[in-house]
Order: C-alpha cells, then sequence, then structure tokens
C-alpha cells in the first residue's frame, strides 16, 4: 500500500453534507433577489448567515427563517444597517462579533439602480447608485477586513454586473459603481493574499429579480435575444457560485472577476 492511500484526508478532502458548516457568512442586502437566494444557499451548505438588509425588515426575518427551520446545519440572522453608513455599518460588525464572533465570509451584494441617459442623469442619481454599490462594499470591507484576515479561509465576494463590462445606455452610474469593483477587488486580493484569504468578484448578467421586473417588457424581450442561452440567469445560477467561492475548495482562486452572463459577450 502506498503511503499517499494511506494518508489521514484533510478537511478540504473530506467528504460532507454540510461544506459550510463552522463559516460564519454576512450577505449585504440579502432581504431580496440576488441576496436573498445567496443567503438561503449558503444555509442550505450549514453557513451561519447573517441577512443584511436597508429596509425590507419583514423580508429579511423571513429570509433567515426558512434558513433556520430547513432541516440543514445553517442558521440565519436578520440585521438591519445601510451599507453607505459607515456608522450602522460598524455598529452591525461589533454587534454580530458580540453574537457569533469574527466572520469567515463577506458577500457584497447591495446594489441599486438609479438610470437616466447620461445627459439627464443628476448628481443625486450619480452618487446614490455609487454610494450603494462601491462606497457601501468599501465601507463593509472595511469594517469585516481584519476579520476576514484571520479567518481560516477567508473570503470577500464582490458582486458587479455584467454592465461593469460593457457598460449600458442609461446606466452610467451603474457601469461605473460596477466597474469599480473590478479594480477594487484585484486591489484587495493582493493586500489579503499572505494572510491566504481571497477576494472575488462576480459579474452576472441579467438575472431574474425585482430589479430586472421593473424593466418593461419589451426591453427584456430585446435584452434576452442578444444572450446566446436566450434567456436571464436564475438567482440560483449566481448564488450556486458564490457557494462555491465560500467553500475552503475555492482557495486557489482570488482577484478573479467571474462572468455569470448566458455567453453575452462571447
Ligand atoms: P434587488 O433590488 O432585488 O435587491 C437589492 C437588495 O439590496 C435588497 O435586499 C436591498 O435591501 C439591498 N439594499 C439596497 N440598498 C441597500 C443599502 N443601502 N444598504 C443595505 N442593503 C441595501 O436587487 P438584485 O437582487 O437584482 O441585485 C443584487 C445585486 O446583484 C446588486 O448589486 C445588483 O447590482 C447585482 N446584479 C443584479 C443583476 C440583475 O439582473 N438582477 C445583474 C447583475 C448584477 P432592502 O430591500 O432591505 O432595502
Amino acid at each position: 500500500m502506498t503511503t499517499e492511500l494511506a494518508q489521514r484526508p484533510t478537511d478540504l478532502e473530506r467528504p460532507s453534507h454540510q461544506p459550510l458548516a463552522g463559516r460564519t457568512c454576512l450577505v449585504t442586502g440579502g432581504s431580496r433577489g440576488i441576496g436573498r437566494g445567496i443567503a438561503r444557499e449558503l444555509g442550505r451548505h450549514g453557513a451561519t448567515v447573517i441577512v443584511n438588509y436597508r429596509s425590507s425588515e419583514d423580508a429579511a426575518h423571513e429570509v433567515a427563517d426558512v434558513i433556520t427551520e430547513a432541516d440543514t446545519e445553517g442558521t440565519a440572522h436578520p440585521i438591519q444597517a445601510d451599507v453607505t453608513d459607515r456608522t450602522e455599518i460598524e455598529t452591525m460588525r461589533d454587534a454580530v462579533r458580540d453574537a457569533f464572533g469574527p466572520i469567515d465570509v463577506l458577500v457584497n451584494n447591495a446594489g441599486i439602480t438609479c438610470d437616466r441617459t447620461f445627459q439627464k442623469m443628476t448628481a443625486e442619481d450619480w452618487h446614490r447608485v455609487i454610494d450603494v454599490s462601491l462606497h457601501g462594499t468599501f465601507n463593509c470591507t472595511q469594517a469585516f477586513y481584519d476579520d476576514v484576515k484571520v479567518a481560516d479561509h477567508g473570503r470577500v465576494i464582490n458582486i458587479s454586473s455584467v454592465i461593469g463590462k460593457q457598460g449600458n445606455v442609461g446606466q452610467a452610474n451603474y457601469a461605473a459603481a460596477k466597474s469599480g469593483l473590478f479594480g477594487f477587488t484585484r486591489s484587495l486580493a493582493l493586500e489579503l493574499a499572505d494572510s491566504g484569504a481571497t477576494a472575488n468578484c462576480i459579474a452576472p448578467g441579467f438575472t431574474h429579480t425585482e430589479m430586472v421586473e421593473a424593466i418593461p417588457d419589451e426591453i427584456q424581450d430585446d435584452l434576452r435575444a442578444e444572450i446566446p442561452l436566450e434567456r436571464f440567469a436564475s438567482v440560483s445560477e449566481v448564488a450556486g457560485l458564490v457557494r462555491y467561492l465560500a467553500s475552503k475548495q475555492s482557495g486557489y482562486m482570488t482577484g478573479e472577476v467571474i462572468d455569470v452572463n448566458g455567453g453575452i459577450d462571447l
């Protein structure tokens, strides 16, 4: 018998039905849409999930209840904080640390749109979108940086968008915020690397959520026509990738921008 076969498996190799058991994951904007799907996917795989929300209190509690009541090791806990407000984020960080200790995984998902063609775009439209998607990611990452750095396999996962790569009419603010996340993620990956923690970015294409349902039907049809897979993504198709990135298995992938866009730029 070779020593290879006789070796004890490492934690990474040992099979488990609950690969995220023991990991604490915070999802910003976890009350609805993609964030809700991510929270549920992480919980389904055994994580302790902190479901951050800004205003949808009932929805966030419902997400947490569904996760906690499911027949898995996963549990979830809603917590209110506006990602644009550093004081609220620091208060959230302290409350999470008191209750659960440092987090292992931060998913910066909260984002909004405020679409207007460039000539009509106001400074307020510009700042609102940048504030949530880009400054919010900065605020949360800075608040939880030390947690992720000392964690066993710490992770930062930023939710960007295909629009950050392609741009879009009426979305100069959103495209700027989302492409800003690419450079942010790469820089963060370099700064985290000596600790073994990773930072990655997911760039989903159009995904079935309220954000997309707000687009008029005829424009949705036009958008679908440009996608080689001829459909929008499901939330679970994005959430599944987050689950992989949150796991210890993804440890050698860092600084990446990963497309989940139905082949739109092929
Ligand atoms: P939704 O509008 O469905 O949900 C947005 C979520 O973000 C809500 O949970 C909302 O919480 C939260 N949120 C908004 N502002 C804040 C804030 N200031 N502080 C804390 N939470 C906040 O959006 P999606 O699920 O569609 O989008 C999620 C992410 O995915 C966004 O970053 C978006 O840009 C990105 N994305 C979406 C795509 C799509 O097609 N849907 C495609 C590509 C990327 P609350 O309700 O409590 O205010």
